[in-house]
């Protein structure tokens, strides 16, 4: 009977003990309670010419129907960054749409649709391609004009591939596009966008000397409340779209401490990363030209032998555990300390 009794004690112990943890470990979870927002890029629309970066009018009104029929909200840029900078709640819904380049399918296609669904958006701005009246690209004047339903934001002068050029370039083209921007538009930029989304700290650094509010990138991710500011991630929309899954990414609370940049001979040598969560157990890494494999996790710790030649110059890192993830572009630089 005492016997009998112990057991059934320990037993409720156990079941206690085992409660308590799951309680823990689901506190220990943040990564999959926090909200997220989603950024898109969009380039070309209705501008069949060029399949990689367009999107076809239809393709734009279905994506704009699944925000309004699935309770999404589209915001401004603003509302996402001020809400970062001054740590308040980060809606799941929220979702924020960007326009890269200028280009002129915008003015003539897609435009009308943002007005008809009154979506704010944010175009960053090719500076060069309208001052030297590139045919494909808006003029000043129909730039002033877009102004008055969205923001214009900054996309550099010349579009290079930042990584590849001195720092002595790089800060005069922030300069130059910034000064024309300002005469022909009496506008000053608060964001930027990398050309390309090709960036590493370096050019990070120089882009922060210019004073934007926020930086964005084009890393497949979402942001919540540890984003930082000045690396936002944002997913390309383009062709037929799956918006279902892009929405449903979280953004992976993790630190990455190896590689932090692209490595010197070329092999990626290992992953070590820290993540946010004790409980993970197992994490999935994937690397431009290798695809998905596995990485362990031990008390939260990633410290992955992979020994592996990257196959491009511009390559990436997508951690992920579950839907949560995080990006880590490894990208030559021409100029770097390498
Ligand atoms: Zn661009």
């Amino acid at each position: 009977m005492k016997l009998q009794k112990l057991q059934l004690l320990s037993k409720n112990i156990l079941k206690k003990e085992r409660i308590k943890k799951l309680f823990l470990s689901f506190l220990l979870y943040p990564t999959f309670l926090l909200s997220d927002a989603h950024i898109f890029v969009y380039h070309r629309f209705g501008d069949s010419r060029y399949p990689t970066t367009d999107t076809s009018i239809k393709e734009l009104k279905k994506e704009f129907e699944y925000f309004k029929n699935n309770g999404y909200k589209v915001i401004k840029l603003d509302t996402l960054v001020d809400a970062l900078k001054n740590h308040q709640k980060i809606d799941d819904k929220w979702v924020i749409l960007t326009i890269d380049d200028n280009f002129k399918s915008f003015y003539q296609n897609g435009l009308k649709i943002f007005k008809q669904y009154h979506y704010p958006f944010s175009l960053f701005i090719y500076v060069k391609a309208t001052e030297d009246k590139y045919p494909d690209y808006t003029s000043w004047k129909e730039l002033k004009e877009i102004s008055k339903y969205g923001n214009l934001e900054f996309h550099s002068y010349s579009h290079p591939h930042m990584t590849y050029k001195s720092d002595k370039y790089l800060k005069n083209d922030f300069k130059k596009g910034l000064e024309l921007i300002k005469k022909k538009l009496g506008i000053t930029p608060k964001y930027f966008a990398y050309p390309y989304g090709e960036y590493d700290k370096r050019v990070q650094n120089i882009a922060k000397k210019f004073g934007f509010e926020a930086i964005i990138n084009q890393n497949i991710g979402a942001v919540n409340k540890y984003s930082n500011i000045y690396d936002l991630d944002r997913n390309a929309l383009v062709g037929k779209s799956n918006l279902k899954r892009d929405l449903n990414y979280k953004k992976l609370n993790i630190d990455i401490i190896a590689p932090k940049e692209y490595p010197k001979n070329g092999i990626l040598k290992k992953i070590m990363a820290k993540l946010y969560n004790n409980s993970v157990k197992s994490a999935g890494y994937y690397l431009s030209g290798y695809g998905w494999n596995k990485l362990k996790v031990k008390h939260g710790l990633i410290d992955e032998k992979i020994d592996k030649k990257l196959i491009k110059k511009r390559s990436r890192i997508v951690i992920n555990v579950k839907n949560a993830i995080e990006t880590k572009l490894l990208i030559k630089d021409k100029y770097g300390t390498k």
